[in-house]
């Protein structure tokens, strides 16, 4: 999506460290870090909120979650938040799914 911030991290134009990357998905820091650590785990396809995933990006959503957890593993985070905020409503300001891991 050309207009879309994460899709510009994810393919480099904007440049950010990626902490993580497989064929799936992206990690980065947050650019307002909400505790010691807090990274952003992104797929590359642009999917603009969870409630707009399908049946079929079902796995997509899991590969998220456990690539979190492994994050969090080789970060040696003892507990952690994992979240998604979906809709304006909910807090989603980037309409592109990621899932937060915040902790430290
Ligand atoms: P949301 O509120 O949509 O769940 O979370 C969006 C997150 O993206 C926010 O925590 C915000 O700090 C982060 N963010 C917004 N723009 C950028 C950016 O350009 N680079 C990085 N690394 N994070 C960003
Ligand atoms: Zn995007």
């Amino acid at each position: 999506m050309p207009d879309c911030i994460f899709c510009k991290i994810i393919a480099q134009t904007i440049p950010s460290p990626l902490i993580y990357e497989d064929e799936k998905c992206v990690a980065f820091a947050d650019i307002h870090p909400k505790d010691k650590t807090h990274l952003l785990i992104v797929p590359r396809e642009h999917i603009p909120t969870v409630a707009d995933a399908n049946g079929e990006q079902e796995p997509l959503l899991g590969h998220l979650i456990t690539t979190g957890k492994k994050l969090a593993q080789m970060l040696n985070l003892s507990g952690y938040k994992l979240q998604f905020n979906v809709g304006k409503e909910g807090g989603q300001e980037v309409f592109h799914i990621h899932l937060h891991l915040i902790g430290h």
